[in-house]
């Protein structure tokens, strides 16, 4: 389930790198980065939505920015700016970049270079830091017709090995593996189960499963990164329809049992898996709590819902030329 195209900002874009605006193209790392090399680097994913020719807003930045302090401190990076403050620097990384539609924000804080009298080695005391972030257009990228996907053989990192609940680049490397397996067995994507064989999370989005009416999802003590649009699909859910959402341990067999399976995700937003394993879910069509989650969480990110306009930061785009 990928977007088909690199995280990368094209030429002619405005990045944030290391305290100021400068030119993306001009932001060179070299080999001897130390997040390069050893995966010490910690990243997010945002949305900016257009809602009209000269707006859009973006979602829940705020939650993502938090996220991306609190992974940070892990690797005891320390990231600089307060999570209010990235805000406002990607609004105005967005209005200098002058997106006319739909746009997708980059931060990454990474470990850079041994500071001086430091001893060679993995370490992550005496190691400086940088902070950059990019912007690009990009729209939807995942049929909302329903994919397909398939059970992993590679296991979900644990939390006593790698937390998953921390968005560290290195650990991408176990999401890459299972993606890799499973467009080769011709699936969308890949659903990870844990270590103790339970179900954690797809590649890149977390998995909600309908039965009888009732609504699960992997808890948090399941492997899983916390994602932003599960908590907003639980918010919603419990909002509009009355329904609470189980947060506990899933089992395998509860994925070939379900009436409905659908992903959450900034990049995949709302995806109906409509098959697991070669197997129809449900009808084989989205089913209709997947629809209504999906239609409630679009007015939320196009702005068309007055109750979550707290999730929204507006970006007014005037575009500065480099
Ligand atoms: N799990 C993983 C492993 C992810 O990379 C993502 C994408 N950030 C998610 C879940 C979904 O998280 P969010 O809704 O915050 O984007």
């Amino acid at each position: 389930m990928s977007a088909g195209r690199s995280a990368a900002p094209a030429r002619g874009q405005w990045a944030f790198h290391d305290g100021a605006f400068v030119p993306a193209a001009e932001v060179r790392l070299g080999p001897g980065l130390q997040a390069l090399q050893y995966g010490t680097g910690v990243f997010e994913g945002i949305r900016a939505y257009a809602a009209g020719p000269d707006t859009s807003h973006l979602y829940r930045a705020r939650d993502h920015f938090s996220r991306m302090i609190s992974s940070a401190a892990l690797l005891r990076i320390a990231v600089g700016p307060s999570a209010d403050e990235l805000v406002e620097i990607t609004t105005e990384l967005l209005r200098r970049n002058g997106h006319t539609g739909d746009a997708y924000v980059r931060p990454l804080a990474y470990k850079t270079a041994l500071e001086p009298g430091v001893p060679f080695g993995v370490r992550l005391q005496g190691v400086s830091s940088s902070l950059t972030v990019v912007s690009l257009p990009m729209g939807s990228y995942v049929p909302k017709e329903g994919i397909s996907c398939g059970v992993s053989s590679w296991r979900r990192i644990p939390d006593s090995s790698l937390p998953a609940r921390a968005k560290i680049t290195g650990a991408y490397a176990n999401n890459a593996l299972a993606t890799d397996e499973a467009t080769q067995a011709g699936y969308d994507d890949a659903v990870f189960l844990n270590q103790a064989g339970h179900v954690a999370e797809a590649s890149t989005a977390n998995v909600f499963l309908v039965r009888a009416g009732r609504v699960a999802t992997p808890s948090h003590a399941s492997d899983i990164l916390e994602g932003i649009t599960r908590d907003s699909v639980i918010s919603l859910l419990r909002r509009d329809e009355g329904v609470e959402v189980e947060q506990r341990t899933v089992l395998r067999s509860e994925l070939g049992t379900a009436d409905e399976i659908f992903l959450t995700g900034t990049g995949c937003e709302i995806v109906p898996v409509t098959s697991m394993d070669g197997r129809p879910v449900g009808s084989g069509a989205p089913g209709p709590v997947t629809r209504r989650v999906m239609d409630a969480y679009e007015r939320a990110v196009r702005a068309r819902d007055p109750r979550t306009a707290e999730w929204l930061t507006p970006v007014h785009r005037t575009a500065v030329r480099l």
